[in-house]
């Protein structure tokens, strides 16, 4: 681990400008560089660094983040390998902290739990290459589905033994701590006797990024078996099904190359394609893919192609999951493979050349593919029909850009014979909506000066990150350490200066308010303890924070275009900052942040109070009420203040 003082030296050398011109060529545009964005493609650039902010932003994705953020992004590391990177170009040496008792304890089962997967993995291969048995049953295996020995080798596909606990046994003597065996799910304890779970199977280790074992697949091979054919390794400290893909760390050099990522089901349809010369390819392993496995692949490409076997009910299943992936903002294709084949049976079946320009030939647009699907099924019902127009505009409503939006809706309305305007209509409808509860999350230019307009019940029914909340803390980090007033003490006739952060601290905490947002609420607390001290807190030390959360939460609110606002006066356009109304702005903030709260207050109420009522707890019905009433008087007296911007 880092201590936290070099990660301070780290973070104070690093030159953003000069960060990240290693990577992409920039041009100085006024105070700001602008170049080509790295993250996505475009031919206009819309990728702007500020060197005085010391923070990226793309206009195009909405990347955004400082030099380390960057570094992590653009060249796929983790947090401390970033800061190590950064280290080395600045000249910093890197002095490595001592760990805890507890996170050495932590680190040392992770290490543990690795070493042994690590050694099965060994031992699995020499059963599978150097064992009468493994060869016959195993290796012969692998030979009738028509694997080379290269191709086994690269994934490291192993042999588990027949007998019970010939691994447990084996491991033990080898000196490995049961504690482990059975942690890693390699051995079954019973009683005071280890078994191994995969005895009799064939194994294929899942690996991580780097290459490190981190579990096991194991397909039995006994046609009259009574087990499930697959059987995968239990969650643990090292493993998590959800975020892992099967065989990511043989692809990934191959989808950044290919800027193309094949997505099947199963560990040897990734073996097969690889002996097709199509490296670029990896498995969900059977599961409906999360959003984690999603932005894994997002990592190295936008692009993903899925290769379907199956019959039109399990395609059908597996549609929602895609939803998912668009909403990632991913271009989604699917290649639908010939009847009664796999991706594993019908690379065999013909030439390399051939599998591949299949793959190129058939591959069509999720939305078309969904479309022509679900269409065939509803022939002229029309009430089956109306159903999927709602279904496929609900796939397009969550693609992040507009333009691919507009061009599956004009493919739509030729497919579906419904008039464009009508499928605009719906889209749209469901935008606002998601709009709605993404403006929580994306504060966008329109949003002021004015406070949005609209409080709907989804804010009441409380999406956990509050647009307000967001609001206070872009005014804190901006302008903190600005003026908010002037006062005369009226004792020793001294000046007062009121800053912005105490105005909005003494108000917050007056009134004993939370924040919902957890990354908000650890930045507001800095800005609690700093206001309360007396000490003053700027910008730069949350965009350079440590804690990564907070650094790129820092940047995001700081890199916003809300510098301008824009007053129409006489048909003349008048330009002010928000710094030339900063009072007002302020104010208004703070009275949306209570109300937000208000209302989350008394929706909880209304529930308490719902229970009540069910339980006849009249005393507490009388209680809630009272409280409820008081609320809604606050939120009254807050609304007039805002002057009717808040329709309730
Ligand atoms: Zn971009």
């Amino acid at each position: 681990m880092i201590d936290r003082s070099t990660i301070e030296r780290i973070l104070d050398a690093a030159q953003i400008i000069e960060v990240v011109q290693e990577f992409v060529p920039l041009k100085k545009r006024g105070v700001n560089y602008l170049g080509l964005c790295p993250f996505h493609n475009e031919k206009t650039p819309s990728f702007t660094v500020s060197p005085s902010k010391e923070i990226f932003k793309c206009f195009g994705c909405g990347k955004v983040g400082n030099s380390v953020n960057f570094v992590m992004e653009h060249e796929h590391l983790t947090y401390p390998e970033a800061l190590k990177y950064l280290a080395k170009k600045y000249h910093i040496e890197v002095v490595e902290k001592e760990l805890t008792r507890e996170e050495l304890e932590k680190q040392n089962e992770r290490e543990s739990l690795l070493v042994v997967s690590a050694y099965a993995a060994r031992q699995f291969s020499e059963n599978l290459f150097r064992s009468d048995e493994g060869m016959s049953v195993g290796i012969t295996y692998f030979k009738e589905r028509g694997f080379r020995q290269d191709t086994l080798k690269k994934f490291e596909v192993g042999y588990s033994f027949e007998k019970r606990d010939a691994f447990s046994k084996k491991a033990i003597d080898d000196g490995y701590k049961t504690d482990f065996l059975v942690k890693t799910g390699l051995s079954i304890q019973h009683e005071d006797r280890f078994y191994d779970r995969f005895s009799g199977r064939v194994m294929f280790p899942i690996h991580s990024l780097s290459g490190q074992v981190l579990g096991f697949g194991g397909r039995v091979l006994k046609t009259d078996a009574k087990t499930a054919k697959y059987l995968n390794s239990p969650e643990s400290e090292i493993y998590h099904k959800s975020r892992i893909l099967y065989g990511m760390y043989q692809a990934r050099k191959s989808i950044t190359q290919e800027d193309r990522c094949y997505l099947v089901e199963g560990y040897t349809d990734v073996m097969s394609l690889h002996e097709a010369n199509i490296e670029n390819v990896v498995a969900s392993s059977g599961t409906s893919l999360t959003q984690e496995q999603i932005r894994l692949i997002k990592r190295f490409t936008p692009n993903i192609t899925i290769l379907y076997d199956g019959d039109a009910a399990g395609i059908k299943a597996s549609l929602r999951g895609i939803d998912m992936v668009l909403e990632e903002g991913l271009n989604v294709k699917i290649v639908l493979l010939p009847d009664g084949e796999d991706p594993d049976s019908y690379s065999k079946k013909v030439t390399n050349e051939d599998f591949l320009k299949f793959l190129k030939e058939n591959e069509t647009d999720f939305i078309r593919f969904k479309t022509l699907l679900l269409l065939s099924e509803a022939n002229n019902d029309p009430v089956l029909k109306a159903n999927l127009i709602k279904d496929i505009v609900k796939s397009i409503a969550v693609i992040p850009e507009a333009i691919t939006r507009t061009v599956y809706i004009k493919e739509c309305s030729t497919v579906l014979e419904v008039p464009e305007p009508i499928l605009y209509n719906e889209v749209n409808k469901l935008q606002r909506q998601k709009n709605f509860q993404d403006r929580n999350k994306y504060p966008g230019p329109e949003d002021l000066p004015v406070l949005p307009t609209v409080i709907t019940k989804q804010i009441q029914q409380g999406p956990v990150p509050i647009y307000s909340e967001r609001e206070i803390i872009r005014l804190l980090l901006k302008f903190g350490t600005f003026e908010f007033e002037r006062t005369i003490n009226k004792e020793d006739g001294r000046e007062e200066v009121l800053s912005v952060s105490d105005f909005i601290v003494r108000e917050i905490t007056g009134d004993g308010l939370l924040f919902n947002d957890r990354v908000c609420g650890k930045i507001f607390a800095d800005f609690r303890f700093h206001t309360e001290h007396g000490l003053m807190t700027g910008d730069k030390q949350f965009v350079k924070h440590e804690d990564p959360e907070i650094s790129s939460l820092s940047a995001d609110l700081l890199a916003d275009s809300h510098e301008l606002i824009r007053i129409w006066k006489d048909k003349q356009t008048f330009v002010e900052t928000e710094e030339m109304k900063l009072k007002d702005i302020v104010g208004d903030v703070v009275l949306k942040f209570k109300s937000d709260k208000i209302i989350i207050l008394r929706k909880e109420i209304m529930s308490q109070l719902e229970e009540a009522v069910k339980s006849n707890d009249i005393e507490k019905v009388l209680i809630l009420q009272k409280r409820y009433a008081n609320l809604s008087v606050a939120l009254g007296a807050i609304s007039r203040k805002l002057g009717n911007r808040i329709l309730l």
